[in-house]
């Protein structure tokens, strides 16, 4: 089955990589909804969080290190930002290979829409 971020993942499918490592690869987001706005993904094909187990612990822990290496490197640690994890139909999923959103560059409004 075909899989968007699965062929960023792999390069089949060009993006703007911000950082990459062995378990983890960070892009931009194609439409940002903030300053800065990357998605960081598990190499491995995880449909959402809801498909991980206590197996993915280590990759999820991973997984948001680098997301706040994200917000270090792209300078936005001191103003604060967001981690997010959309999932499924009422989580706004649209993308169906785990990925988290880091927004920052500007204040967001809390709760979500
Ligand atoms: P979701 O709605 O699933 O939480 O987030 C999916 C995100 O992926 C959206 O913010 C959307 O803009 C982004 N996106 C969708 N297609 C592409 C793509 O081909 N390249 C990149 N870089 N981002 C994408
Ligand atoms: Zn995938």
């Amino acid at each position: 089955m075909s899989c968007l971020f699965c062929d960023i993942a792999t390069k089949k499918i060009p993006a703007k990589v911000v950082r990459e490592d062995e378990y983890t690869i960070a892009f931009h987001d194609i439409n940002p909804a903030a300053p800065t706005h990357v998605l960081v993904i598990p190499k491995k094909h995880l449909t959402s969080i809801s498909d991980a187990t206590e197996a993915d612990a280590a990759l999820l822990g991973h997984l948001m290190l680098a997301a706040k290496t994200v917000a270090q490197e792209l300078g936005v640690q001191d103003g604060g930002y967001r981690i997010v994890l959309n999932t499924g139909t009422n989580g706004g999923q649209s993308v169906l290979h785990l990925h988290a959103h880091v927004l920052g560059g500007r204040a967001l409004a809390w709760p979500p829409g």
